[in-house]
């Protein structure tokens, strides 16, 4: 699709090529990071000596040298006011799934009445928002309301353009005051990279191509889905302003405006919108390119280079930002929602994922030399023990309220982790798993006993969009992750069980190989690890049909785990197992991992009971009028009948039909008020009421009012109809 393919290098250098060509296709060349800080800027600014030094922490991972701050902090002020910016703020992502900023200004009087600018090193460096208002599932209790944030000088400083506003926008992580316990989604992000590249290098080192490697990074590349619906529609929906979808509205009729969107071009208006948007992500260097091709009506898909995993995840906060932002510009809201119209296709977050070394090489790609090829073997077979072994903890990295109406739905990948290879890769795997490599399928030569291994094609043509975790020529596609969440959770798991496997794996070799390295040895070696790895774990191929009910029983038949909802997925977050491998990785704490999932559960409480309390009230004060309205027409319109009289049968045959919904309606709004009120003290029970009283009680009341839409005049209907919604002109 795209000439991305082609570039294997480190991101970096990867994306400068593609980037310019994107850009001279548009007059935007100049714009391109135009808001940001670059090395490039950061080279003109900064002395020598201070531009190598935070060059070797942001390449290489050394140490940030404190003394360093206060230059960098004038360098990046000076740039800031000269682009027009007042004001700063340390920029950072807790656990709300949002980011969060305080602003302060650059000035400081001066002596005689005038006024400064200033910005010191320690106010680049550390900043102190009031953590107390920030989710910290009880670690807050034990550690002060107290929190800081840090400076990561590996995601570039931007500026924030908003409402006339510039404002030097600093990437930090946010962490208790002890320093110790990690408050945000930045900071395992960044220890998960840490690990994953640790295990990596010792992989290379075995194979003995670490030459000149220092680091290797997790890349990341998230496609996002999303909807857009005039503003005016929005506003009308207190279901859509306050929960992001809708929680009720009758399916329009089939298909209908389904095929002209999909056939139909793209309305002015939206493309402006996406124009501008790619505009201001440019500016801020997220290198984007739009797609508009999406099933649904009214949705829409943007999807970015792939970039290292932190930039990628600081990145895809502001797209998510902008897209909002600037829809709002041209009158039309942005949905984020996995699952704002029922019955229409969800919006999800596909989260390529791969390994590549500082040196340019792409450690998921298949081709290349003997030990290229090998390597690949072993860096693909590690992953696929990684989504077997922890395949609950990853579909627990997915959970939320909102990915539940998407996850396992029909067009959604189901909440059963598999993993599909296409046809040339498991071929090889099976060949590998018996032992006995002979060559193989056309496209190339297998000769593991030997010193060669096929050339791999990289493209294998063959694409499932049905799989939850699928490899897509040189990289792994993780498609189960919710268009709304942020994409540092479910990579920092990703890179935290890869990083296992690849202990694991290392482990296994140096103690089977000891001090004899021979080439020989290397590849018996490996080939016998691999081999029991793929006996264990193959389980977890799956190649074929995700959405069809057989795969249910088959992964149930094969022991794959199917945890069905985010009240069954979250508690796997404490599985010993779990708590376990980010402890040895020192990803996450015991304490940090029961403080998330106490925060995730809690999430997940308050928005179901958000959703409900928002779904009783329309129901009261909307619907519920609306219908009563309906019926006295009804009624009306009987009498006058029979006052003419003239035979009303058939009419009054509806109003008895139309009262008996209305009756069933106002017992069913009853009955939703009834569960909600229940309330279990315990977060995990409360979850579980959630899910088993609260949830089906509310689609029984959708089911009713969505009779009453189909029924009830239009004038009369409060709301706007999914097919209003979804025609965007
Ligand atoms: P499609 O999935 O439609 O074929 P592409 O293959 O062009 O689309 O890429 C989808 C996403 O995968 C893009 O964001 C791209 O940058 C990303 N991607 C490509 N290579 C890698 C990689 N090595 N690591 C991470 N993401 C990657
Ligand atoms: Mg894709």
């Amino acid at each position: 699709m795209t000439p991305r393919h082609e570039e294997n290098g480190y991101p970096r250098t990867a994306v400068v090529a593609p980037i310019d060509r994107l850009l001279h296709a548009r007059p935007v060349h100049d714009q391109f990071a135009a808001d940001v800080f670059t090395e490039r800027v950061m080279q003109q600014r900064l002395p020598k000596d201070v531009f190598k030094k935070l060059i070797r922490t942001i390449k290489h991972g050394d140490r940030l040298d404190h003394d360093l701050a206060d230059v960098v902090a004038s360098a990046m002020k000076d740039w800031a006011v000269e682009n027009g910016a007042t004001h700063y703020t340390h920029w950072f992502q807790p656990l709300t799934g949002l980011t969060a900023e305080k602003h302060d200004a650059f000035i400081v009087p001066d002596e005689s009445g005038g006024a400064l600018s200033e910005f010191t090193g320690s106010a680049l460096v550390r900043g102190e928002p009031d953590a107390s208002s920030f989710p910290s599932g009880g670690l807050r209790a034990t550690f002060e309301a107290r929190g800081y944030t840090a400076w990561d000088c590996t995601s570039p400083v931007f500026l924030n353009r908003s409402g006339g506003a510039i404002t030097l926008c600093i990437p930090t992580a946010f962490v208790s005051w002890t320093g110790a316990e990690a408050l945000d989604n930045k900071t395992p992000l960044l220890r998960s990279m840490e690990a994953v590249s640790e295990q990596a290098i010792r992989l290379l080192k075995i194979f003995g191509t670490h030459e000149g490697v220092s680091r290797v990074m997790a890349t990341c590349g998230a496609e996002q889905e999303y909807f857009l619906i005039d503003r005016k529609y929005y506003f009308e929906r207190p279901d859509l302003l306050t929960c992001d979808r809708t929680l009720f509205g009758a399916k329009p009729p089939k298909h209908q405006q389904l095929e002209d969107h999909y056939f139909g071009s793209i309305p002015a208006r939206v493309m402006a919108f996406m124009n501008e948007s790619e505009r201001e992500l440019y500016r801020l260097g997220v290198p984007v390119k739009t797609r508009h091709n999406e099933v649904a009506p009214g949705q829409f898909e943007l999807a970015p280079m792939f970039e290292t995993a932190n930039i990628a995840a600081d990145h895809q906060m502001l797209v998510m930002e902008t897209l909002k932002r600037v829809a709002a510009r041209h009158g039309m809201e942005c949905i984020l929602h996995e699952k704002p119209f029922a019955g229409i296709n969800g919006s999800g977050k596909h989260v390529n994922w791969s390994l590549a070394t500082d040196t340019g090489v792409n450690l998921l790609d298949p081709r290349d030399d003997t030990h290229t090829n090998m390597q690949f073997l072993v860096f693909l077979c590690a992953v696929i023990r990684s989504v077997d072994m922890y395949a609950e903890l990853l579909r627990a990295s997915v959970a939320s309220a909102a990915n539940d109406h998407r996850l396992g739905a029909n067009e959604a990948p189901p909440a059963i982790m598999s993993i599909f290879l296409g046809d040339m890769l498991t071929d090889i795997i099976e060949q590998l798993e018996s032992g006995t490599p002979k060559r193989t399928m056309k496209s190339g030569q297998l000769d593991l006993g030997a010193r060669t291994l096929p050339h791999l094609p990289r493209h294998t043509g063959d694409r499932n969009r049905t799989s939850p975790f699928a490899f897509t020529g040189n990289k792994f596609e993780f498609r189960a992750v919710g268009s709304s969440a942020s994409v540092a959770w479910p990579t920092t798991v990703l890179n935290t069980i890869v990083a296992d496997s690849l202990d694991f794996i290392c482990s296994q070799l140096e103690k089977s190989l000891g001090k004899d390295h021979t080439e020989a040895r290397l590849q018996s070696a490996v080939r016998s690890v691999l081999q029991k790895i793929i006996k264990q774990h193959k389980r977890v191929i799956f190649n074929g049909d995700g959405y069809d009910k057989a795969w249910h029983t088959e992964a149930a038949k094969r022991g794959l785990p199917n945890l069905r909802d985010t009240v069954s997925a979250l508690p796997v977050l404490t599985a010993k197992k779990n708590i376990d491998v980010f402890r040895r990785f020192k990803v996450l704490s015991k304490l940090e991992i029961e403080s998330r999932e106490h925060i995730y559960v809690e999430k997940f409480n308050k928005q179901v009971l958000i959703e409900a309390e928002t779904a009783t009230n329309m129901a009261r004060t909307q619907i519920l009028p609306a219908a009563i309205r309906h019926q006295t027409e009804l009624a009306e319109a009987v009498a006058a009948t029979e006052a003419a009289d003239v035979d009303a049968a058939d009419l009054r045959g509806e109003l008895e039909a139309h009262v008996e919904l209305v009756n069933k309606f106002r017992a069913a709004i009853e009955k939703l008020e009834g569960v909600v009120k229940a309330h279990p003290a315990d977060i995990f029970d409360h979850a579980g009421q959630i899910r088993d009283e609260v949830r089906p009680a509310m689609a029984d009341i959708r089911e009713l009012a969505d009779e009453l839409e189909n029924r009830v005049a239009e004038d009369i209907w409060p709301l706007p109809s999914y097919r209003e919604m979804l025609s965007i002109r």
